[in-house]
């Protein structure tokens, strides 16, 4: 088996749709990047991307890329999947934090445990998404952004 780790952060901001695990989640800001910036998207990526020993998500999807411009990161998430498979390996488990302040997120996890799951080929059982708030300090509980934290094990076929 194999384990791997990923993290990442999106700056918050007016005139931008928040997605979050390929759901579009109803707020008043939205995370700014290259693609459609799906923060816990990419930190599960590159965890996978990490446990299977294939660098990160910057040198699979290079933001210098005009094929990335708004790409939907679930669809990234595809291609991730078939370098594992390539490579002989599916996924055990992916476990995920969404660090944010604001909006609540737990009527929205069920739908983005989902979308991962099946993307990776996995019972929704072995996708398991967290959201916490960091009790209004640094940059994720003033607003300006968030974060996503991810570990994941992957198996050999
Ligand atoms: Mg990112």
């Amino acid at each position: 088996m194999r384990i791997g780790h990923g993290y990442d952060v999106h700056q918050l901001t007016e005139g931008r749709k928040l997605i979050l695990g390929g759901v579009d989640i109803p707020w008043e800001k939205g995370l700014l990047g290259h693609s459609d910036a799906d923060v816990l998207t990419h930190a599960v990526m590159d965890a996978l991307l990490g446990a299977a020993g294939l660098w990160d998500i910057g040198h699979a999807f290079p933001d210098t890329d005009p094929d990335y411009e708004g790409a939907d990161s679930l669809v990234l998430l595809d291609r991730v999947m078939e370098m594992l498979c390539s490579k002989g390996l599916h996924v055990g488990n992916v476990d995920a934090t969404i660090l944010a302040q604001r909006p609540k997120l737990a009527p929205h996890i069920p739908q983005i445990r989902s979308n991962l799951a099946v993307h990776m080929s996995v019972d929704v059982d072995r996708v398991n998404v967290k959201a916490t708030t960091e009790e209004g300090l640094g940059f994720t509980g003033a607003g300006q952004g968030m974060a996503a934290h991810a570990v994941c094990l992957l198996e050999e076929d």
